[in-house]
């Protein structure tokens, strides 16, 4: 179930624009965690530019609608923050896996316990890195 892009910008107090919009829309399709050259060139047909679909990228991270995913490599990726998941990615050809198992509650008390700096964990990510069945073969 997807909640309509403006009920998730209004919840986050950001005005409804057609960019934003056109964005959540786009990271709302399964297709994986998207870059901000792929975003862009995505949105190609909407006539939105490259410096706002980056701003409104970073404005929605900033709001938690959309999280960074670290895949290991040159651009950052993000995906919707509200699916909570972690990925399982090939190192040798970027192939990914969702799975929804998070034991990250548990870790995070252990890490508050020991902590002398913190308070309280906001968020956390998590991405695991190995080599894919059909990369192991060649
Ligand atoms: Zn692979
Ligand atoms: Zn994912
Ligand atoms: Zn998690």
């Amino acid at each position: 179930m997807h909640n309509h892009p403006s009920i998730i910008l209004k919840q986050a107090r950001l005005k409804v624009t057609p960019a934003r919009q056109a964005i959540i829309d786009l990271f709302s399709e399964p297709c994986g965690p998207l870059s901000a050259e792929d975003s862009y060139k995505k949105l190609k047909s909407k006539k939105i530019n490259q410096v706002t679909v980056y701003r409104t990228l970073a404005s929605l991270e900033q709001k938690g609608i959309l999280r960074r995913v670290e895949l290991r490599q040159d651009s950052v990726h993000y995906e919707l923050a509200s699916h909570h998941h972690h990925h399982i990615v090939c190192t040798e050809c970027g192939r990914l896996e969702d799975f929804k198992l998070c034991t990250a509650d548990m870790l995070s008390k252990k890490i508050l316990n020991r902590s002398k700096t913190f308070t309280g964990i906001t968020g956390h990510s998590l991405e695991f890195f190995g080599v894919c069945k059909s990369c192991i073969k060649r």
